[in-house]
């Protein structure tokens, strides 16, 4: 598995515009190192943990997005260094972010992550409460959160036009919610699905294992 062709292949398929987040879960300090390297600048984990351990070894410039449920009682952990909190899933969370970057006199970037997946998928906020959410943050209620976008998956499933379906269905929303306040971000579209969610729009996809090969979570 060679993660320079992986990384340069996959930087051909994006249009231009198009935002890689290159998910490193599970892959060592030194894979992120060789594809820093290569100039991608935007990694993604998804475990608080493992983004600590791996944080201090690697270049400062490097934007984390953190892309997995986060628990409240570890927002402080990441609050200090973390680019952006992608996963931001409940009312409780953005009020614990919004507190935890304050604390350091900062701004952290948030997506709402919303539940497009009719798979029983446990995280993500439901259409009408990631609007009611946005209000608010419009209405002056997060001080130290800047609400850039939206994040969601699919359906694990063959079926491509569900798929479809899942994303057009995010990508409707994100332009409802640009219109009351612009946004940046329509993060949708992983190693399996990402031309298709590009195709419905997304301008930012999470690409683990199509760079950095297969997770192996037995170690
Ligand atoms: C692991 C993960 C990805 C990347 O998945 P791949 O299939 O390896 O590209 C993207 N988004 C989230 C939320 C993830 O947890």
């Amino acid at each position: 598995m060679d993660i320079k062709e992986n990384y340069n292949t996959i930087k051909n398929q994006l249009l231009e515009g198009v935002e890689l987040v290159a998910v490193s879960k599970t892959h060592p300090v030194s894979a992120i190192q060789e594809v820093y390297d290569l100039g991608q600048k935007v990694f993604g984990e998804n475990k608080v943990q493992e983004l600590m351990e791996k944080y201090p070894l690697l270049p400062k410039d490097i934007q984390w997005h953190l892309i997995g449920h986060l628990q409240t009682n570890k927002v402080k952990y990441i609050a200090e260094f973390i680019d952006t909190i992608q996963s931001a899933d409940s009312e409780k969370i953005v009020l614990e972010i919004n507190k935890e970057a304050g604390k350091h006199n900062r701004t952290i970037k948030v997506l709402l992550q919303v539940k497009i997946a009719t798979e029983d998928s446990k995280f993500g906020l439901e259409i009408t409460e990631a609007k009611d959410l946005f209000q608010r943050y419009i209405n002056g209620e997060f001080s130290h959160v800047e609400i850039t976008g939206l994040m969601g998956m699919a359906t694990f499933t063959e079926d491509k036009e569900q798929v479809k379906r899942e994303f057009l269905t995010l990508k409707k929303v994100f332009d409802e919610l640009n219109q009351l306040k612009k946004l940046d971000t329509l993060s949708m579209g992983m190693s399996d699905d990402f031309p298709i969610a590009i195709e419905c729009g997304a301008n930012s996809v999470r690409v683990g294992s199509a760079i950095f090969g297969r997770r192996d979570y037995s170690k």
